[in-house]
């Protein structure tokens, strides 16, 4: 396959204004309440040490604003406006051996004051040349894309994602330079995400057929991309055949598959659940228990319902061998199924009103006074769960007129509680008893077996959904006990056909330091501490910490696990988009991307997220799961929530024409990652200069990575205020920058200017 190689670049210091010009990117910091409103945009403006004239624009929400300058070599063309309105700002020549800057500050009456930083680099400062080596083809940078399957491509216009619209992107992915993805869960499911999953062995019809699927995986492994598919074993949907099966009766085989009880709370207790110790406990603990129904016997059956009404009223059940009713129409009905039907009692001559019907309905039946309202008073049930129906025995009930009556459980019917750990009665959580012991369980061999089909297909590996949540012991080591035995037990079949390990990474949705016992279990775990220590360097634009802390993420995963394996991400489809986080900075965005890719650690990329997509899942996780846009026809259109903002984002085809476009800041970048081995799996150690000891340039985040003889040096500044470094490396040649770079060499050192969220990376003799 053809690869295009970056060209050598020259970056001039023209192109600052071009920078300056997408502007610094706002800010969601909210500042005191003021009655009017200022602003000016850029907040920063970056010269040359040749004269140049840039414009600022100022918004105001009416007034007359005042703009003052405080030195001569930086002059503005107007001193006042009102409304809307442009200040022209042009600078003198810099005589000087040195950067200087200025600040003009524009003032209104009523508003907060904004500051406009003019800085102008030293003459003799030049363009850096990059020029990055060709890359040879190799994807060694372990870069894996998450995408979810229904919001990624859409190959035979339905408007949903599918495995043939994947096809026809791999050659987008390949040009991203991925080495892998990670598909949502693609079993059917009930919800539309597939968390929920009702057949392990299956594959969402939606999303396309068996022979769809293995020609994805086919295609993808001709592009060098592995597939990997999330796996989501803590609960299954209720829809699952296997709970249905278990609701079915007490002797039902699939009766052990889930956490069942009559009496949570006295089981728990007594040690009966060994997968919950505690009740009612917070954290890892928490979760809830729903009621359910057994039944003997979904089929319908014949029977008869005989009432006899009184204040206290009964009702009694008989089998029949025909159903014949007659009289007249009660007023009162019998409300059963799914969905719901009232079927009215007939009064008989003996004074008491009767029935018969062909009767089915998972949760038993109630009894009403309206068919039409479920007001107090109108609808009645039993007085408790074990309150039930036997044959022939009337049975009295209760209305709903102070306290809510029960649903009145037929002969056989069984009232049972079932846990869920994500506190929704659509997830039944399943049982895999002791950790010790839990590959005797036979949910677990159930649910490992169903691997046996996806690695027969050619799958490479496992994302393991709520890695955290399977057991509720929050001190013990049952879970990563637990994916311990999970992991060889699937990599045992897995190696039966492979030279290799399978690959899997767990969501353990916490910090580091909950993490790392998971890598007792597991090769990968994703560090969401990499992405919050991110988000808060860039938001505080303090760079200086940011290497210290992965590094220190790194000395205690060691602890547990020579060869584990980091993955890196900024946000997933369970957070807030991270440009969003970001306070909607394009420029931020494309810092973070960066750093991403020239940190240590195996990245994950979702999907939009080099397009700077924007989204807050406030209002709904689909806010963050939108459409990827291709401007094509295989643009879905399945989740129609898209959060404001979305309009502005360009699509791939037209971020690729665009050189400044963030896409191309994922490209460079991703490919720069797979030139480099030292970059890609280099150790990464900190810069001896810039580093949290230096807090004079606290903005500036600088480390190295090395893999033997290859050393880069990669620096990135956090800001958006220019910064001019000295550097006392051996340069040998700059193969990476983003945004406005420029150099000033001498004899021993080097003087670096990275202009606002700007980066460099180099590589050392
Ligand atoms: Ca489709
Ligand atoms: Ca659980």
């Amino acid at each position: 396959m053809k690869r295009s190689i970056l060209h050598a670049v020259t970056i001039l210091l023209a192109a600052c204004a071009a920078v300056v010009a997408t502007g610094c990117g706002g800010d969601d910091t909210p500042s005191t309440p003021q009655t009017a409103a200022l602003r000016a945009t850029p907040q920063s403006l970056d010269f040359t040490a040749d004269s140049y004239s840039q414009t600022i624009s100022v918004e105001s929400s009416g007034g007359r604003w005042l703009v003052s300058s405080a030195d001569g070599w930086c002059q503005t063309d107007v001193t006042s406006g009102s409304g809307n309105g442009t200040v022209n700002v042009s600078v003198s020549a810099n005589p000087e051996q040195s950067e200087r800057s200025t600040r003009l500050t524009l003032r209104m009456t009523g508003a907060d004051d904004v500051v406009v930083t003019v800085r102008q680099s030293a003459p003799g400062e030049e363009g850096i040349v990059v020029e990055p080596d060709p890359w040879d083809g190799v994807k060694r940078a372990d870069i894996t894309y998450q995408l979810l399957i229904y919001s990624f491509a859409d190959s035979d216009g339905d408007g949903m994602g599918d495995f043939r619209g994947i096809i026809s992107k791999l050659d987008y992915l390949d040009r991203l330079g991925v080495s892998a993805i990670w598909l949502s869960p693609a079993h059917p499911a009930a919800s539309y995400h597939g968390y929920d999953v009702k057949d392990y062995e299956a594959l969402n019809p939606a999303y396309g057929t068996e022979e769809d699927f293995k020609a994805l995986i086919d295609a993808a492994h001709e592009h060098d991309i592995k597939v990997y598919m999330d796996y989501v074993i803590n609960h299954t949907s209720k829809e699952h055949p296997w709970f249905v099966e278990a609701l079915s009766g007490e002797d039902n085989p699939y009766r052990g598959y889930y956490v069942l009880s009559n009496d949570p709370a006295a089981d728990i207790a007594a040690g009966r659940i060994p997968m919950i110790a505690t009740e009612g406990a917070s954290g890892y603990d928490a979760g809830q228990w729903f009621a359910a129904v057994t039944s003997a016997s979904a089929e319908p059956q014949k029977l008869r319902f005989t009432l006899r009404w009184s204040a206290a009223p009964t009702l009694t059940v008989d089998k029949v061998d025909d159903i014949e009713n007659s009289g007249t129409p009660a007023g009162k009905y019998l409300y059963y199924g799914n969905p719901g039907k009232c079927a009215e009692f007939f009064e008989q001559e003996d004074g008491t009103l009767a029935l018969s019907l062909e009767f089915s309905s998972p949760w038993g039946c109630l009894v009403r006074t309206s068919s039409t309202s479920w007001a107090a008073g109108t609808k009645y049930g039993a007085k408790s769960g074990a309150d039930k129906l036997a044959w022939g025995e009337p049975l009295t009930l209760m209305s709903n007129s102070s306290t809510e009556p029960k649903d009145i459980l037929l002969p056989g019917m069984e009232s049972v509680m079932y846990h869920s750990h994500f506190w929704t009665d659509w997830f039944a959580d399943l049982d895999y008893g002791s950790a010790e012991e839990c590959e005797q369980s036979d949910a677990f061999k159930a649910v490992s077996a169903s691997t046996h089909k996806w690695i027969d297909m050619g799958i490479d590996g496992l994302r393991l959904d709520g890695a955290k949540h399977v057991y509720h012991n929050a001190a013990s080591n049952e879970n990563p006990l637990f994916w311990n035995k999970f992991y060889n037990d699937v990599n045992e079949y897995f190696r039966r056909t492979h030279s290799d390990d399978i690959y899997m990474v767990g969501e353990v949705y916490s910090d580091y330091n909950e993490v790392a016992p998971y890598y007792f279990g597991l090769p990968s775990l994703f560090e969401f501490s990499y992405w919050y220590r991110l988000e808060w360097a860039l938001n505080n634009a303090t760079g200086c910490h940011f290497a210290k802390d992965i590094l220190s993420y790194r000395e205690l995963y060691a602890t547990v696990r020579a060869d584990y394996i980091e993955a890196t991400k900024l946000t997933n489809h369970d957070e807030s988009r991270a440009r969003s986080l970001l306070g909607g900075s394009i420029e931020r965005a494309k810092t973070a991307g960066a750093v991403l890719l020239t940190s240590c650690g195996s990245p994950y990329v979702y999907y939009g997220e080099e397009l700077g997509y924007v989204g807050r899942k406030d209002n709904g996780d689909e806010y963050v799961r939108p459409p990827m846009k291709w401007g094509d026809a295989s643009t879905t259109t399945f989740i129609d929530k898209i959060y404001a903002g979305m309009d502005q984002i360009g699509d791939v085809a037209a971020q690729s024409a665009d050189e400044e476009s963030i896409l191309n800041v994922y490209r460079t970048f991703s490919q720069l990652r797979n030139t480099y081995p030292a970059l890609a799996t280099g150790e990464m150690t900190l810069h001896p200069t810039y580093n949290s000891d230096n807090t004079r340039y606290k903005q500036i985040a600088a480390w190295y990575r090395t893999e033997g003889a290859q050393r880069m040096l990669v620096l990135h500044n956090f800001s958006n205020a220019p910064t001019t470094l000295t550097l006392d490396d051996d340069i040998e040649k700059a193969v990476a920058v983003l945004g406005s770079v420029s150099s000033k060499l001498s004899d021993s050192t080097t003087t670096l200017r990275l202009g606002g969220y700007s980066s460099a990376v180099f590589m050392l003799k």
